[in-house]
């Protein structure tokens, strides 16, 4: 890659920012197509959070990633938010055009191009999500669209009837559950908690419960504990890499008005792991 007085600077804000599989990908993307483009990690203290957005327009910054703990955070200081970003109240992207930021999240759309890459219809399917926050919100506004019936587990009241709630205006297919047992009668089941990501972790759900045939997607984006003992059991299993891929490539596509070749963002991110 080479920089010089015409790149353009995309990237990503959060903090911790180490361990972001990002720049591998959205950099390699830019050099397939040698667009004038770089990606580079910024960690943004929280208390800095409302300066780094203000850099944004001040040093011409074309557009960010916004990953944990600014997914929320971020949304008073935008001009602007897209529909999904409002009914999740998070948002995982930002556009810069010329100083007017306008913030995306691009996790439900990814989310949804992993099952069609795998060849997963919904329209027959009874799914449970796992987890009532950001994560869930955005999956669950697509899923509701496509599903025969969804089911939200969460474990804060609250968190969850608000997700329902907001979720029963778009239609009408939809359980709240309080107790995560019963799991053989779906289809599909998604953990939407950070539950897995660190190897001490309790399972969001008993394995036990599930059998043969069953579709288990683990958000987190790695093998998960979860998914080794749902596969033992016979399940389908997929992680969050693939949605991390392609939340990353309609990001790319909000930058630069360009679909990225998503094969070697996924050489990419298969690498940098
Ligand atoms: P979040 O907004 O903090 O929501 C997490 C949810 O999990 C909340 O409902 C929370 O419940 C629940 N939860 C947390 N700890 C729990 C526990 N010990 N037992 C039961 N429930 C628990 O986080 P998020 O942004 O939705 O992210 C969730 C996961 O999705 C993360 O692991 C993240 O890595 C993954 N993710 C992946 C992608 C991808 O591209 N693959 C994109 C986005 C997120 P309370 O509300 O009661 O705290």
């Amino acid at each position: 890659m080479k920089i010089n007085g015409r790149t353009k600077i995309t990237g990503i804000f959060g903090y911790p920012v180490e361990h972001t599989l990002s720049p591998a990908m959205h950099n390699a993307a830019f050099e397939d197509l040698a667009l004038n483009y770089c990606y580079v990690p910024f960690s943004v203290h929280p208390d800095d959070l409302e300066s780094a957005v203000k850099a944004i327009r001040a040093l011409n910054i074309c557009g960010v990633n916004v990953t944990v703990p600014h997914k929320e955070r971020v949304i008073p200081l935008l001009d602007e938010l897209n529909e999904e970003a409002s009914f999740i109240g998070a948002v995982n992207t930002i556009v810069n055009s010329e100083g007017y930021l306008k913030g995306y999240n691009t996790d439900g759309r990814g989310f949804m191009q992993s099952l069609e890459e795998k060849g997963i219809y919904l329209d027959d399917k009874d799914v449970l999500v796992v987890g009532a926050g950001g994560a869930s919100r955005a999956v669950c506004f697509y899923l509701i669209q496509k599903v025969k019936s969804l089911s939200v587990y969460g474990r804060s009241t609250e968190k969850l009837e608000n997700l329902v709630a907001d979720l029963r205006v778009m239609r009408n297919n939809l359980t709240a559950v309080r107790e995560l047992s019963l799991l053989d009668r779906y289809h599909m089941i998604i953990n939407a908690t950070p539950l897995g990501l660190r190897e001490e972790d309790a399972l969001p759900l008993d394995p036990s419960l599930l059998k043969e045939g069953q579709i288990i997607y683990d958000l987190i984006y790695k093998e998960t504990r979860l998914l080794k003992e749902a596969f033992k059991k016979g399940a389908s299993v997929i992680d969050g890499t693939s949605m991390l891929l392609w939340q990353g490539a309609f990001a790319f596509e909000l930058w630069t008005g360009k679909r990225p070749n998503v094969d070697v963002m996924r050489q990419a991110l298969a690498g940098d792991r």
